[in-house]
Order: C-alpha cells, then structure tokens, then sequence
C-alpha cells in the first residue's frame, strides 16, 4: 500500500531532520484526521456520548441552564464548545437551555473545516474560531467540552526524564524508548486560558472525558479506528489518536488561575445525579417504539462496565458562581 501524504510527510521530516517528539507526531495525525472526515458514528471510527443519545446533551445543557439561573441570570452569557464534533451536544443543549429561556449567542471552537460545516447544520448563528484566543473578552462563558483534550497531543518521557521521539525504522514509526510519565502541555495552555477567562468574565465549564483522577504512569497513548484498538504508530492521519485526560493536572492549573474545581466524578454518576433515570423514563413514555434504544444508551453511558466510570466529569467555576449539580 502506499503510504498516505501524511505519512509521507512525516517520514520525509524524520530522515531530514530525524525523530520528531510524540507530541508533534500526535498533532500532525489528528489535524489530518479530523480536517479530512465525520469519524462519529456507526459507520466512523467511534461514537461519542451525545451521539449515543439526545439525553447526554439535554442535561448537560440543563446543568448550564441551572447554573445561569442561580448566578441570577446574568445577560451577555455565552455558550461555548471546544471540538464541538458534528454539533450534536450543542444542538440538543441549546434546546435544552431554551426550555429555560436562555439563548445564548454560541462560539465554537473548532479546526476541522469538514466537522465546521456539519457543526453549521445543526446549530444557527454560530461563530467559529480556532482557537480561545478570540472569544469574547466580557461576558460569563458557558463551557462544554466533551472529549476535546483526549485528542490534544501529549509528551510521553522514560524513566530518565528524557522525552521520546518517534522515528521510521525498518519500515514502521516507533517510539525511540520506553514510556514511564506522559504530560499534555497542550492541555494545559488550554486549561490556563479557559480557567482565566472564566475567572475574569464569570461562567462555568463541564468537562467531559476519559481519564484518570491521578496520574498513574505508563503509555496511555492509543488509536480507535472502525470501533477496534489500532496501532497508534501506523497510516498515521487515518486513525484517531488520543491520550487518557489527567483530571489532577486539568483540576489543579485550573485551581492556579483562581476558579473553583469540582470532581472529577464518574460520568454515569453525573448523569444520575443530573436525573438521567427520569429522563429515559419521560423519552420511553414518549417513544414507546423506541423503549429498548433509549434503555440501551442510558446503560451505555451510565453503567461502569461502559462508558460510566472511564468517563469522568471535572467541573469548573468562577469565584462567586453557585456550586454546581451532580458534583
Ligand atoms: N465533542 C464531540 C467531538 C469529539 S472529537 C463529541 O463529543 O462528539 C474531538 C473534537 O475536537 C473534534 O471536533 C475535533 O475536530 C476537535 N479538535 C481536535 N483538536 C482540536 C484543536 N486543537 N482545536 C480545536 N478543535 C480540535
């Protein structure tokens, strides 16, 4: 098979200048990954929870909506969204905040312009930037972001503190030693910046991933494609890379910047709390046809052989905003 041009870009890169850090190789894959497809869904690579139902979306947008209300409905509230995906969350939680009239204009911050034009069916009047540095600079921000940092590039460093690089040998990419911490500066910036502004303009943001609640060290990186474990060092660019979150480093840089961190909890427990049973209940009520699907979702989100305990939920929020639910 011939490589793709990502691959050959990189192998090209290496004999130039040799092994390139796993941060940067991870970059690379997944800006090519996600510019050139929708890898959500049955016939995708994998399925996100607001793909698996409407129900994951609703409370969420609940939660923001509850957490506007008791912060005395403040105006000018923005809904934001990192790596917004096909714009599924934020259709069905805008509906969801509707319900309790709030209509917050909506910024999403997103690179890949083939998930920007399924984001622009699916939610009205959206703006769209690349990074957070052009959001708004007043205004409480209402933050969602599910399965965003995964997909963020990591450092992995042996034993020694020496950070690995990816080099092509014997006709295959392989890391140059043996994986003992990992870290996503990345991650970090982001977090930074999120935690900054929510600080100085107000808001809340949920969190939605999975990881660990402290680091437990080792090799977490890994590659999804068609519904199976792949090998994250092969066609990369075709396959989805991510790196467990760690919710201690997310937490504690948020905490730095002066917000208050709640969690991580479990996403099913979350969902629970946020009264995902009467949810599934009224939905069935509602579509007795569907009965089966939607009890289906509730255990795959919820049940901790799923979806329910990898899954976790970090919670953040602006000096003097109301505690959040479900935490
Ligand atoms: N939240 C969605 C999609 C998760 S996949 C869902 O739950 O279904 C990761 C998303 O983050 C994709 O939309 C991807 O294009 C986006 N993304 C990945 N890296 C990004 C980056 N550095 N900046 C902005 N968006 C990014």
């Amino acid at each position: 098979m011939t490589p793709n041009p990502l691959e050959q870009e990189l192998r090209r890169r290496i004999a130039e200048q040799g092994p390139i850090g796993v941060a940067d190789y991870m970059a690379a894959a997944n800006a090519h990954y996600y510019a050139t497809r929708d890898p959500f869904g049955a016939a995708g690579d994998f399925v996100t929870a607001p793909e698996i139902s409407q129900m994951f979306g609703e409370l969420t947008g609940v939660w923001l909506a509850d957490l506007w209300q008791r912060a005395g409905r403040p105006e000018e509230a923005r809904y934001v969204e990192l790596g917004p995906g096909r714009g599924t969350l934020a259709a069905d939680a805008l509906r969801a905040m509707r319900a309790a009239r709030l209509e917050p204009p909506v910024e999403l911050v997103e690179t890949s312009p083939a998930l920007r034009a399924a984001q622009a069916g699916r939610v009205a009047n959206a703006r769209w930037h690349d990074d957070l540095s052009t959001l708004p600079a007043s205004g409480p921000l209402l933050v969602v972001a599910n399965e965003f940092f995964d997909a963020l590039p990591i450092d992995q460093v042996d034993i020694a503190g020496r950070r690995l690089a990816i080099g092509f040998e014997n006709g295959r990419f392989a890391r140059d030693g043996e994986v003992a911490h990992e870290a996503s500066p990345a991650s970090r910036a982001i977090i930074e910046e999120l935690a900054r502004r929510l600080a100085a303009q107000g808001g809340a943001a949920l969190i939605v991933d999975y990881g660990y609640a402290r680091p437990g060290g080792g090799d977490t990186l890994q590659a999804v494609s068609r519904h199976a474990f792949a090998d994250p060092f092969e066609a990369p660019g075709t396959r989805d890379l991510t790196a467990h979150v760690d919710f201690s480093a997310l937490a504690k840089a948020a905490r730095a910047q002066g917000v208050h961190a709640f969690g991580p909890v479990g996403q099913g427990d979350w969902l629970d709390a946020m009264g995902l049973p009467l949810r599934a209940a009224a939905l069935a009520k509602s579509a007795p046809d569907r009965v089966d699907e939607i009890a289906e979702a509730r255990d795959r989100l919820t049940a901790p052989a799923r979806m329910g305990r990898l899954f976790k939920a970090l919670a953040l929020v602006a000096p003097g905003w109301p505690e959040p639910a479900g935490f």
